[in-house]
């Protein structure tokens, strides 16, 4: 097929099957209604019950946002510094931290326990979000005001007094609802959910903890993880979850679609970058390389590694070694899009394509946007360049990601795409396979709990149930399949 995108009228799924609400302006964000251009339809639907809630969850959304009297109300309680049982509007606000692909799985899973609990998500307004996203409900924002009364709160960490776990430790706070009770809940809580948190901050997942919780009507969550996977094996969700997610495994891939709208700045370098070197080409595959090691790259057992994959799984075509190939005019083509921080994994297999003729006559052109050296979170520019990255990786036909890293499995789950991992080298040597088919297109929660709420014991929180299990990347880390 060839992948110039077909005109709108081709397409009648403009809002994602109902998806995505119909009430936004078009110029404002055009990646919200033009991304079904360059995309495959997505063969996963969202359920009824998910648009259902997605439209309640607007409406709520709107009559809570910031610059409405019933936000200023709350903000009022907050100050008072005692909540109440009867709140119109709750809130749960998602504090900025970590890499983008960390803080794009946080987001998300922050928005389904919003779902879950019927509270409003903002965002930590310093975290420079709104130059990378479009607002995602229509009219109203999801930005948390620069003048919200709790000070400092993007310094919030482990020792912090005021988390869910060390009230519970210090006995601040019981971690049982009791019905007797005349003592009115804290105005707020902070819930330390990254990767650091401690067995106490854990308690979050469990169901007397979530009892707790609903009754306190300023959440501030701190998490640089995929904590959804956890969310599905508590008992109080349940049935909810099973409505809005028959299909357990595309949670992310619905979520982020209707999330996550990349500004029309970064629109711009991804549709100028699909349309000058991907659009053409008769099949897209995408390379995510991300080398945790220390050290300058580019290391011969990862170039080995990322050739060993496509080549066992046929992904890209082997070189000839006769080199006596008359190439026809019309040879098929495979763009390859690699990303990377650095250059050398790209310009060496550029070249190898470059040099010598393909086995099956298939011409290989090589393409890297950016070669940005090392992580610079708080720069707008590299990571307006990462998110074009992403975005551009969930447009490929066929991905292949590197093991551990989110950046990868946002690209999947936007795409729907069942990636070939790159498995993690150990000691500097090529694994043995190379890579592996994943289970399904849900991220993997790095940091999950593994003990069990009701006995009190460890357990293997990935032998519960049949559709949360451990991942294939990180033998503790649990997924959604
Ligand atoms: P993770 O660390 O791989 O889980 O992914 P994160 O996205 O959370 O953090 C890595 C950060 O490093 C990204 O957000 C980018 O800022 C940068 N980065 C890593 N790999 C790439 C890449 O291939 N391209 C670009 N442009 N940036 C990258």
């Amino acid at each position: 097929a060839n992948g110039t995108p077909p005109s709108f009228s081709a397409r009648k799924d403009k809002l994602l099957h109902g998806l995505l609400a119909a009430e936004f302006d078009e110029k404002s964000c055009l990646s919200r209604y033009h991304s079904i251009l360059y995309r495959k339809e997505s063969p996963h639907l969202p359920s009824s019950y998910l648009l259902e809630k997605l439209r309640k969850y607007e409406s709520l959304h709107k009559k809570c946002a910031p610059n409405t009297e019933l936000y200023k109300k709350a903000v009022e309680q907050l100050k008072s510094g005692r909540g109440s049982q009867s709140t119109e509007c709750n809130y749960v606000v998602w504090i900025s931290y970590s890499g983008l692909g960390n803080r794009m799985l946080s987001i998300a899973s922050t928005f389904l326990y919003a779902l879950l609990t019927n509270r409003v998500l903002l965002i930590d307004s310093g975290s420079d979000m709104a130059d990378l996203f479009c607002e995602p409900f229509p009219e109203s924002s999801w930005i948390l005001p620069s003048d919200f009364p709790v000070n400092e709160f993007t310094k919030f960490d482990i020792k912090t007094r005021t988390s869910y776990g060390n009230m519970v430790k210090d006995k601040a706070i019981s971690n049982h609802v009791d019905s007797g009770s005349t003592q009115s809940p804290p105005a707020y809580i902070y819930l330390h959910l990254s990767h650091d948190y401690d067995d106490y901050d854990k308690l979050f997942f469990c169901e007397d903890d979530q009892k707790v919780l609903q009754n306190v009507p300023w959440l501030l969550l701190r998490s640089n993880n995929y904590f959804i996977p956890s969310l599905f094996l508590i008992p109080t969700y349940d049935v909810e979850l099973r409505n809005l997610f028959p299909v357990k495994d595309t949670v992310f891939h619905h979520l982020g679609r209707y999330l996550f709208h990349p500004t029309n700045s970064v629109w711009g370098l991804i549709s100028r970058y699909y349309q000058s070197y991907l659009a053409k080409a008769d099949e897209r595959v995408g390379m995510q390389v991300r080398v945790f090691e220390e050290g300058a790259g580019p290391f011969q057992y990862v170039l080995d590694q990322i050739l060993a994959c496509s080549l066992k799984e046929k992904l890209l075509p082997d070189l000839n070694s006769q080199e006596a190939v008359v190439l026809t005019p019309n040879a098929r083509s495979i763009a390859l899009l690699l990303t990377s921080l650095e250059s050398g994994y790209y310009e060496k297999i550029r070249n190898m394509y470059w040099e010598h003729p393909t086995a099956t006559g298939e011409i290989i052109s090589v393409h890297q946007p950016s070669y940005e050296g090392f992580q610079q979170t708080e720069k707008q520019t590299h990571n307006m360049k990462a998110l074009a990255e992403i975005y551009l990786l969930s447009l490929t036909d066929m991905l292949v990601t590197s093991a551990w890293s989110t950046f990868g499995y946002v690209a999947q789950g936007l795409g729907g795409l069942q990636p070939w991992i790159l498995l993690k080298p150990e000691n500097q040597t090529t694994p043995d396979p190379p890579c592996r088919r994943a289970m399904s297109i849900e991220p993997c929660f790095h940091a999950p709990p593994l003990f069990d709420c009701k006995a009190k014991v460890g357990a293997d929180t990935g032998a519960l149930v049949p559709h949360v299990r451990h991942c294939e990347d990180m033998s503790w880390g649990l997924k959604l399949v």
